[in-house]
């Protein structure tokens, strides 16, 4: 609907000050302590949205905004949490002068277009002189070998090799602010610079002069209107890379061993990046009052206060600049995208979300592109009207919304209404928003059990059945209600479906067999959805029963697609959202809707058909997935393979559903328990949306135009889901259909229509504001390479359905390349060519990026499963920006010198096999899995204190959890790994491995520096890569 609004939109030309200004002086919105009482219309914040924000954290306010406030926010402060949106501020107190920009924040961050930005640029400018390949390559050109390179980057001598890393603007260095420590890289000695470090080869024939713009869109993602994925500015025959650069297992397994190796301290260091921002950010307060500011990296903990966007934690940008025209954006190829985690988890020294309930007449909203009330909206005509941020339409101020402005055009009531200062917030829904205009019922759990006969042996049904009673103790529910309004129901299967009775009044449950699973019905309503403390007992015995019923059970066979039908079947009777959780072990392949062959046909991969591997091989659960979705039926699934499931199948309508998928590969009771119940307890007690549906609206000259999560597309512009977690994220990107404008900056809202696990429905609003600009270096400097690394991941992992995968890995290259060379060209210093100039912003970029490029989604090795790829896949276009940032860059950590007295976490070190050593050990984790890697003479006296046992061969390397040994070493070993697993959306299994023994292979994967085992280049190779490609866009 907004779309339409852009285009019809009256050109309201006059700019917006108000909404450049929206930035509301620190706390004076906490209002007056002598207004004890909340105004009407505003609830406190409710249930599962958390305990409100303890006193302490709050910051100082500004040293600028003078003594007036400071007294005005003292008592304020401590007032807060209970007051939540206290009453009117006084006149005096209540119109605070927005300070100027320059007044703004010495005490809190610094916009990055203010003082943080020129504070990168001196820092860039100063590194520019410092950085290089290090001592070894001080000699120039003949000192300094080729970096490792494919045949075919050789023979070119006439160019120079990539030199200095460094970033290097054009501006010239203004003073440095202490607030910044982002383009300062302490470790790295300084040196002379060099300019003319020899090196891996010059261009190669077949990739003569790429022209910066101007050509038609080679091949590569599907042909979108206006997309800037892929690579429109070059030509399609230069897609094919020379020498098969990134990745070609066979290109890059070649000679790749230099006489010296590049020191890799003189590279771009991740563990750099995280650390100096930890440093300058972490344990402070970040407030979001400041359209465009950048955030603390997602590695860094601070405390986040929002006043006026939404906190980092629910939205992050690929950048918080962008550009004014789309010419810009094309020029530049960077992507425009928000990482949208609309239920994100806040902790409890945060606030938590407001609800506004405005009764009957429900949320005020622009007529024309239906944007919601938000700091966004500017007040005129004495308050009788406001303008839209985002359409620029203006409206009527209904009756009951009514307030005088302030001197300064603000509303009396400004700092009472979380819509009109805060960036995040929740309506009450009225009956419009509700199915059929009526309430919702409140959500279902149906638990879905495989008792084919393997599941049966192994104990698995007997594990979940146990699990169970105690998962069902600790149902999700409001904070305010006593019980959960979740009710529950049973299911078994094997080739038929067994329902089960299980209400209270009962004495035993009983049980119905549904045979016919071409047109699966519900057998019974009343007893299969039921509270579970009243049926407990009966529930109880149906948990305790079900191992016996089938103890004897020889079927082999299951179905699937019947499952889930059934599943949602009994929803759409109960009318009610709900969420489905299947255990299921095998193929699919008795006879019956949905049915699966085995089709794991090595044979297909590395041809161009290798995509179909991605694909469902039947249309069934596309079709099943849309219904699943329209009837707020979400499905999660745990998978317990002992060969290959067909995941890609198999997955599709979890997938598509919002639901999570689980998968446990050979699971062995013993060994893999604890990480499934793990998962399983964490999954049902989420915080989850039902039966929800997301809108993005954006202001004039842009829009978003896709969409990559686990979720459903109607049409192109709302965003569908049967149920979204706290985990879950949606990336989406923008395009521009017009110019932008400067002052009134780019707005974003995300509003999400759902329904709560009490059954109410909510309306959750995210807004976030920012800025525009016609200077390319403004987009750089305000990047997040985490965030960009998302977006790279979804989209390229959203592209392996339709497209070859060296096409999806050729376009990454590119787009690299060229993200870099546009800066090059357009905002750093000009200096040789044979130095790499990175903008500081995208300094370990690349790093992340050949991580991604080797990830096994994008290129296949021998001893990962095509089940493995479709798995990894599936989670990854769901993942946040933190837990993107932790798959493709492990957190490896040094756990022989830990301070086993301190409480911080030891600092990371960077994944590279150079950084291990014989004498230490290591943990390594990546969100999915954890390693602890023993090196060959680790001390005795950490073996003895972790594992209590005498020496590295006595170790027993096939367990998952370490003993309880009791020592200090094991104590903190163990809290180093729960912290790392807390907040973390799955249980991650942990492998010991020692080294030089065969597990290690498996563990080397994950030290993405290095060039992989079965092709994937170095860090130091792709570098020099990407430089050759980028001299090659400048020549
Ligand atoms: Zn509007």
């Amino acid at each position: 609907m907004s779309q339409q609004g852009y285009v019809a939109a009256p050109p309201y030309s006059q700019t917006q000050p108000g909404i450049g200004a929206l930035s509301p002086p620190l706390r004076g919105h906490y209002g007056d302590p002598s207004h004890p009482t909340p105004p009407a219309g505003i609830m406190k914040p409710a249930g599962p949205l958390g305990p409100t924000a303890p006193v302490g954290v709050l910051p100082p306010g500004p040293p600028n905004s003078g003594a007036h406030q400071f007294v005005q926010n003292g008592p304020n402060i401590s007032g807060y949490p209970q007051q939540r949106f206290p009453g009117p501020p006084s006149a005096s107190d209540a119109a605070p002068p927005y300070p100027p920009y320059s007044h703004m924040p010495s005490a809190t961050y610094p916009s990055p277009v203010s003082s943080s930005a020129t504070t990168q640029l001196t820092n860039q400018l100063g590194s520019m002189q410092i950085h290089n390949y290090g001592p070894g390559m001080a000699s120039g050109s003949q000192g300094i070998p080729a970096p490792p390179s494919a045949a075919s980057f050789q023979g070119h001598p006439q160019l120079p090799q990539p030199a200095i890393l460094q970033p290097g603007p054009r501006m010239p260095p203004p003073p440095p602010s202490m607030h910044n420590g982002l383009g300062t890289t302490p470790s790295l000695p300084p040196a002379s610079r060099q300019d003319a470090l020899p090196g891996s080869g010059p261009p190669t024939a077949n990739f003569s002069s790429l022209p910066l713009s101007g050509q038609p869109p080679g091949p590569g993602y599907p042909p979108q209107p206006g997309a800037n994925y892929g690579p429109p500015q070059m030509p399609g025959a230069q897609l094919s890379s020379p020498a098969g650069f990134p990745g070609g297992p066979a290109q890059m397994a070649g000679p790749m061993q230099p006489p010296k190796k590049l020191d890799p301290d003189s590279i771009p260091s991740p563990i750099q990046v995280i650390e100096n921002d930890r440093s300058t950010r972490s344990g402070q307060v970040y407030t979001t009052n400041l359209r465009g500011q950048v955030p603390p990296l997602v590695t860094t903990d601070c405390v986040i206060q929002d006043q006026g966007n939404a906190s980092p934690r629910y939205i992050r940008c690929t950048t918080y600049c962008f550009p004014a025209t789309s010419d810009m954006a094309k020029q530049s190829q960077l992507p425009l995208a928000a990482i949208i985690k609309p239920f994100a988890t806040v902790p409890p020294n945060e606030m938590p979300l407001y609800l506004v309930n405005h009764g009957e007449t429900g949320p005020v909203r622009c007529n024309r592109c239906k944007a919601y009330m938000c700091p966004f909206m500017q007040f005129i005509e004495g308050g009788r009207k406001f303008q839209c941020g985002f359409c620029n339409c203006v409206n009527d101020v209904p009756p009951f919304y009514f307030q005088h402005l302030d001197h300064i055009g603000r509303r009396l009531d400004h700092y009472e209404k979380p819509e009109l200062s805060l960036g995040s917030y929740e309506y009450v829904a009225t009956l419009d928003y509700c199915r059929n205009n009526k309430p919702p019922n409140p959500p279902a759990y149906i638990f879905m059990i495989d008792v084919s006969y393997s599941n049966v042996k192994n104990g698995l049904v007997r594990l979940i059945c146990e699990e169970l009673k105690m998962v069902l103790e600790n149902l999700p529910k409001e904070e305010q209600e006593e019980a959960s309004a979740i009710r529950v129901g049973f299911v078994t299967y094997n080739k038929v479906l067994h329902f089960f009775n299980v209400k209270s009044n009962l004495a035993q449950p009983q049980m119905m067999v549904v045979t016919d699973v071409a047109e699966v019905f519900v057998p019974l309503l009343d007893g299969f959805l039921v509270n579970y403390q009243e049926s407990k007992a009966v529930i109880h015995n149906l948990l305790d029963q079900i191992p016996e019923i089938f103890a004897d059970s020889n079927e082999n066979e299951t179905v699937f697609a019947p499952v889930i039908q059934a599943g949602m079947e009994a929803l759409k009777a109960a009318d009610c959202p709900g969420k489905l959780y299947i255990f299921h072990s095998s193929l699919p392949t008795a006879e019956a809707p949905g049915k699966l062959k085995n089709r794991d046909d090595r044979k297909l991969i590395n041809t161009d058909k290798e995509k179909t591997l991605f694909q469902p091989q039947t249309n069934i659960y596309e079709t099943l997935a849309k219904d699943c979705v329209a009837a707020g039926c979400c499905v999660n699934l745990f998978l317990f393979p002992n060969q290959y499931v067909d995941v890609a199948s198999m997955g599709l309508v979890t997938q598509q559903t919002g639901g999570t998928l689980y998968k446990y590969n050979n699971f062995q009771r013993h060994l893999d328990s604890q990480t499934f119940l793990n998962d399983l307890r964490n999954d049902v007690q989420k915080m989850t949306g039902f039966d929800a549906i997301m809108r993005v609206r954006t202001s004039t000259g842009f829009r978003a135009t896709d969409f990559f999560g686990a979720i459903y597309m109607n049409n192109t512009t709302d965003v569908e889901m049967a149920a979204m977690d706290c985990d879950k994220a949606v990336t989406v990107e923008f395009k521009h259909d017009d110019k932008l404008s400067e002052d009134s900056g780019a707005l974003i809202q995300c509003a999400v229509l759902y329904t709560t696990i009490s059954g109410q429905r909510r309306l959750r609003i995210h807004n976030i504001g920012l800025n525009c600009s016609s200077q390319l270096a403004d987009l750089y400097k305000s990047c997040e390479t985490d965030a960009l690394i998302n977006f790279f991941a979804k989209s390229a992992f959203s592209a392996v359905l339709t497209q070859p995968l060296k096409t999806v890995r050729d376009i990454l290259v590119h787009q690299t390349a060229h993200m870099l060379a546009c800066y090059r060209k357009n905002c750093a210093n000009p200096s040789a060519v044979s130095q790499l100039i990175l903008p500081d912003a995208m300094k370990v970029f690349p790093v992340y990026m050949n991580s991604l490029l080797k990830n096994c989604v994008l290129l296949s090795r021998p001893e990962i499963s095509m089940d493995e790829r479709a798995y990894q896949r599936q989670l990854v276009m769901a993942m946040s920006v933190a837990d993107t940032q932790l798959f493709f860059y492990p957190q490896l950590i040094p756990i022989h010198t830990m301070d086993i007295k301190s409480e911080i976490l030891p600092a990371a070190i960077r994944c590279s096999e150079e950084r291990l050593s014989e004498g230490g050990v290591f943990l390594l984790a990546n969100g999915l899995r954890m390693f602890l890697w023993l090196g060959g003479s680790s001390p005795p006296e950490l073996i003895q204190g972790i594992f209590n046992v005498p020496s590295f061969t006595h170790i027993n390397t096939d367990v998952t959890s370490l003993p309880e040994v009791g020592s200090p070493y094991s104590q903190k070993l163990r809290l180093i790994m729960s912290n790392i697993q807390q907040k973390k959306p799955y249980s991650m299994k942990l492998t010991i491995v020692k080294q030089r023994e065969q597990p290690e292979i498996a563990f080397r994967q994950f030290l993405v520096e290095d060039k992989g085992l079965y092709g994937g280049a170095s860090y130091v190779d792709f570098l020099c890569c990407v430089h050759k490609e980028i001299c090659q866009l400048l020549s």
